[in-house]
């Protein structure tokens, strides 16, 4: 999973890793929050209404799903293609419900450089001055929540140098031993 706050460039860093990685498949969320220019186009999410939403909640489509600033995003139960590993973009909250079904996932909190870098990145996707203002507060408490359950922190300061920490350390997570069981398997 991938975590932090707005602005730190998940969603560029997540398209780039499976981009080089096939063997990396990248989960598409639902959300019934409206789209910002482009999205759509690059299918960033399947965009739905809150009673489609709901419906799909009730017949338990989700691997997980959370609310987040009004809106409601979602993971849909996942099927990967044989053999491929999972790679999620999510908020905290849901980071929280997987780890909870899935004890030996990995969390990567990435981070943005500065304060300042992480409004601009906001600024230039082409959100408002108030939703930049409630991004970023909200950014400090999914930072403080996501250094509980992160297993690596990165810094997105340099693209090419934070998409190489991250391979690094899904080849990492590749080789090594399960972190712990998963209860459902014993
Ligand atoms: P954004 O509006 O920036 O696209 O997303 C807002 C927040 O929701 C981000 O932290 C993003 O990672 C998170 N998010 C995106 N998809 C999902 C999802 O399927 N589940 C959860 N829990 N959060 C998601």
């Amino acid at each position: 999973m991938l975590i932090g706050p707005g602005g730190a460039g998940k969603g560029t860093l997540a398209d780039e890793l499976v981009a080089a990685d096939p063997t990396l498949w990248l989960s598409r969320s639902w959300t019934t929050r409206p789209p910002r220019p482009g999205e759509r186009e690059r299918n960033a999410y399947e965009f739905v209404d809150r009673a489609t939403f709901e419906d799909a909640v009730a017949r338990g489509e989700f691997f997980e799903w959370a609310e987040f600033l009004g809106h409601l995003m979602g993971t849909p139960i996942p099927q990967p293609p044989e053999g491929a590993d999972v790679l999620l973009e999510i908020d905290v909250q849901g980071a929280e419900q997987v780890l909870a079904k899935r004890p030996d996932a990995i969390v990567i909190l990435l981070l943005p450089p500065s304060a300042e870098a992480q409004a601009a990145r906001l600024a230039a996707r082409g959100d408002d001055e108030e939703h930049i203002r409630r991004r970023v507060e909200k950014g400090r408490h999914e930072v403080e929540r996501g250094r509980q359950v992160a297993t690596a922190t990165v810094v997105n300061d340099d693209l090419r140098q934070a998409l190489g920490e991250l391979a690094a350390i899904v080849a990492r997570t590749r080789t090594a031993p399960p972190r712990a069981a998963n209860p459902e398997d014993t």
